[in-house]
């Protein structure tokens, strides 16, 4: 880009690219930063979609982000989307056909909810990614309607959890024998099928979605592969995401299940960073490349990518480090506090850990005989512990 300011653009305008600009606005204030947000609502936090907004425990403003402080008249918002990248000519086309040049370029497109093709389109079905995702469902559920969710995930789990929270009548469908698998490492496998029994869900697990029946344009019902069939008048799909990388395609940047960095969240192409549920990055914790879709990740590699950018762009080499975490995320189901610590794929051990009078189970996942990870419910303090462990043996390790 010509002129004397340097601009950049930050693409995403949630939790990734809100952390990402707070940093940028306090770094780099003589740039002229665009935030291109994709969004037509304020940045909310997720989390809670599934949780208390579901369950009306708190309401939209207690979901909102705080608006960027700051001196912001560098700072312009764009709430379109962008359509494609040009990496040739260092510019973004905005879905309205605008054009913008940038000298830097910081991705937070984050992911999108994965929609099984026979339910797509179809009415009274829902997937869960987005607020207005959030407040259609629970528009939906003044009806009291039976409920079906599709996918034992966490996004299926916490769903399954706040709908029986409200009294609602659940059916849970699950390809697997097991819920949470991913998540857990498979871990508590029969701790959480107990938890969703206990709390009246009926559980329909190794069984796969097949068709749907329609009443007036709305589901009625679902036919599962081994043709049992399902009543039902709302469903809610927890069926995985996937990162927003479409408007990549194209561009030149290497793109495998996310944007691929390195270390410092910088792309294949120079001045081009990635943060958050769309980036692919290798951890030097475990010196793995992995794509986290949590919270504190996107929170803390939002500002982390914005350093490292702000490194690239000012030449302040001081600013320039790598982005190491041992991931962390939560969940909460019928009030238990779910959480992992580290990256359990790949183990070749699990330790559990229930004693009788401790509150929930414990899991330690190891690798060639180093904690990885580990996972607990109801030991917060205990999970947190293992999470500086790991940290701290990785450290020693990498030094060593
Ligand atoms: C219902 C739900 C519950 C969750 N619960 C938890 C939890 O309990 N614990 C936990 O750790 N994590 C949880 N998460 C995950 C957490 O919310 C995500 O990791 C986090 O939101 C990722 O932030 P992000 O900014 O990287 O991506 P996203 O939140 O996916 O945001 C991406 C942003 O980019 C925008 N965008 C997309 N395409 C374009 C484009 N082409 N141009 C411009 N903008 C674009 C989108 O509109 C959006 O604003 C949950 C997620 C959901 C959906």
């Amino acid at each position: 880009m010509g002129g004397m300011r340097q601009r950049i653009v930050v693409a995403g305008g949630s939790l990734a690219g809100h952390s990402a600009v707070t940093e940028l606005v306090g770094l780099v204030p003589e740039a002229e930063i665009v935030w291109v947000t994709g969004e037509q609502h304020r940045t909310y936090s997720k989390p809670a979609l599934s949780k208390e907004f579901m369950q009306a425990r708190n309401e939209l403003s207690e979901l909102m982000l705080p608006d960027i402080g700051g001196d912001l008249s560098n700072l312009r918002i764009v709430r379109r989307s962008c359509a494609s990248l040009d990496t040739a000519n260092r510019t973004v086309t905005l879905d309205d056909g605008e054009k913008i040049a940038f000298d830097q370029l910081l991705i937070a497109t984050g992911a999108q909810a994965r929609m099984p093709g026979m339910l797509r389109g179809v009415g009274g079905v829902f997937p869960l990614r987005t607020l207005d995702d959030a407040v259609a469902i629970r528009e939906s559920l003044a009806g009291r309607p039976k409920v079906l969710v599709v996918g034992g995930g966490l996004i299926g789990c916490e769903l399954a959890a706040s709908m029986r929270t409200l009294g609602l009548e659940v059916t849970l469908v699950e390809r697997l024998d097991t819920l949470l698998d991913r998540p857990f490492g498979g871990a508590f496998g029969s701790y959480f099928l107990d938890l969703h029994r206990a709390n009246g869900v009926d559980l329909v697990m190794d069984a796969m979605v097949e068709r749907v029946s329609l009443n007036d344009g709305r589901v009625a019902a679902v036919e599962l592969a081994d043709g049992a069939k399902i009543e039902t008048q709302l469903v809610v799909v927890g069926a995985g995401s996937e990162p927003c990388t479409q408007w990549l395609e194209g561009s030149g940047l290497i793109v495998a299940d996310g944007v691929v960095c390195d270390s410092y969240l910088a792309t294949s192409m120079p001045g081009i960073f990635a943060a958050g549920d769309v980036a692919r990055w290798t951890n030097p914790i475990y010196d793995l490349q992995m794509r986290v879709e949590h919270w504190t990740n996107a929170s803390a590699q939002g500002r982390a990518a914005a350093r490292n950018l702000a490194a690239s762009a000012t030449g302040r080499q001081e600013l320039r480090k790598p982005f190491a975490d041992v991931p962390y995320f939560w969940s909460d189901q019928y009030g238990q506090k779910i959480q992992m610590v580290g990256w359990h794929q790949g183990h070749d051990r699990v330790e559990l850990d229930r004693s009788a009078d401790a509150p929930g189970p414990l899991a330690r996942f190891y690798r060639d005989g180093r904690m990885i990870a580990a996972a607990g419910v109801n030991v917060p303090r205990i999970v947190m512990r293992l999470r500086r462990q790991i940290e701290e043996e990785a450290r020693a390790q990498e030094a060593a």
